[in-house]
């Protein structure tokens, strides 16, 4: 649906501060009268030619005095070759903050609307230039911030789940068709080759969309990371343990004990994923009222982590706080560290237990590679294949989509009649049709593009 909107909005496209280039990007049906209302060509008062995918130099004005504010590189991307799938052109000018700030308000004065986050991206999606899966790989690509992370956001992009989805979809559609068939036809049973034909295909869709579901467990962690929890009582030295982690100062590190009240999280790069690094409040029997909020927030926290990093502090003897801390986090992904290892041990290891010292740095290489190999989901590094599902919304979908085809297969089995199979093979389909954007969309919309940032 080109030109679904008649205004043209503007925004900032590279970070506000201080850089060598700053870009403006304008979008819309009058991009190029408003571009040519603030600019002019070096040494003449007319305007540049804005031709498409031709970058010209040019001089920036201010519309209301014509005061010449720099001297910028201008882009023109006419429409539909452009990323809205609208004109587009984009301003490049000297990155400074103030010259940035009056060339936006410029193109402002000259007739463009300020952009909201997302806008861009949105247009692209409403002009057909994008689905909604390529459209929020936008946003997962600009967030990426591990090798993962931007390889499974980059597949998506390229169409990898569009494809794979349409496929299944075209599938569903082209069963459904079948069966409809059929059902102007009430005297008649469906034939044996019909009812072989259908079952084997949804047998084929419902294999495909587990498959699909399935890359979600790896996909996750891609986009959103592994969130490792450090667990354990006041002053056992966690905060310090996440500093010598990240290989810098982050947590309040405090002699008092019960000075972490709430938690952090921090991104580490361990290897190709992202980590999450939480510290929580310390684990203590008798706290105070504000600490023992932030100690139900720990175990919140705590239960929601892929690992569970309980520390005990080995010049003390271990006492019964540690032992509650330990018995809060039995479970499969959960390592255990003895902390301070500068220090003589007061108690006698367990095997399981890894020596570290956040102080001297001791034992954390080790800590490392545990914590890599202590994944839920395997080992820290990405897969081969591309991942294919990172967002919580698809994996629904899909699940959503492979329950419709198990009903429509179970209806046909047990002779249900074929409105049934039709009307369960249906809801499979529309379950499709808004992962990719094409139905009920309106408030996604809202959702997934407002949380880009502007100018994207
Ligand atoms: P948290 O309450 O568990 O977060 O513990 P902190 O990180 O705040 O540390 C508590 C105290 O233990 C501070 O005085 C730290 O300097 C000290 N500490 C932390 N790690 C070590 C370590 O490996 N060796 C020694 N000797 N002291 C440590």
């Amino acid at each position: 649906m080109p030109g679904y909107v008649d205004d043209t909005i503007a925004a900032l496209a590279t970070p506000p501060g201080t850089g060598a280039v700053a870009v403006l990007r304008l979008s819309g049906r009058n991009a190029c009268s408003i571009a040519a209302a603030v600019l002019r060509r070096r040494g003449s008062s007319g305007p540049p030619a804005l031709e498409s995918h031709r970058a010209r130099i040019a001089v920036l004005i201010d519309p209301a005095s014509g005061e010449a504010i720099d001297e910028v590189l201008v882009l023109p991307m006419l429409g539909p070759r452009s990323f809205t799938g609208e004109d587009v052109v984009e301003i490049h000018c000297h990155g400074s903050v103030l010259i940035a700030d009056r060339a936006l308000r410029a193109l402002l004065v000259a007739g463009a609307r300020g952009a909201r986050p997302g806008e861009f991206t949105e247009r692209a999606f409403l002009n057909g230039r994008l689905d909604l899966c390529q459209a929020e790989a936008v946003a997962d690509l600009i967030e990426s911030s591990s090798d993962a992370g931007r390889e499974a956001a980059w597949h998506q992009l390229e169409g990898g789940l569009s494809r794979a989805v349409r496929g299944v979809h075209d599938r569903l559609v082209d069963l459904r068709a079948l069966v409809e068939a059929h059902l102007d036809f009430p005297e008649d049973d469906l034939p044996p080759k019909t009812d072989a034909e259908i079952a084997a295909g949804l047998d084929a869709a419902r294999t495909e969309l587990d498959a699909l579901a399935a890359t979600f467990a790896q996909g996750r962690l891609a986009r959103d990371g592994i969130r490792v929890v450090l667990l354990g009582k006041p002053n056992v030295g966690k905060s310090s343990l996440l500093n010598a982690l990240l290989g810098r100062e982050r947590a309040l590190v405090s002699e008092q004990p019960g000075t972490t009240r709430d938690y952090i999280e921090e991104p580490a790069a361990f290897g190709p994923l992202k980590v999450l690094l939480c510290d929580t409040a310390g684990v203590r029997s008798q706290a105070g009222t504000v600490e023992r909020a932030g100690i139900e927030r720990t175990l919140e926290v705590a239960a929601a982590a892929d690992i569970v990093l309980v520390v005990l502090d080995r010049s003390q003897p271990l006492d019964q706080e540690d032992a509650s801390v330990l018995a809060a986090s039995a479970g499969p992904c959960r390592l255990v560290v003895r902390n301070k290892a500068d220090l003589p041990a007061a108690w006698a290891r367990n095997e399981a237990m890894l020596d570290v010292s956040a102080r001297s740095g001791e034992g954390l290489p080790e800590l490392a590679a545990a914590l890599r190999r202590a994944l839920p989901n395997g080992p820290l590094e990405p897969s081969r294949e591309p991942v294919v599902v990172t967002r919580a919304r698809h994996h629904e979908a899909l699940i959503a989509c492979a329950a419709g085809v198990g009903q429509a297969r179970a209806a046909l089995a047990a002779q249900a009649g074929l409105e049934i199979v039709a009307c369960e093979l249906q809801d499979g389909v529309l379950e499709l049709e808004r992962l990719l954007g094409r139905t009920d969309v309106d408030d996604l919309l809202e959702r997934i593009f407002r949380q880009f940032c502007i100018g994207k």
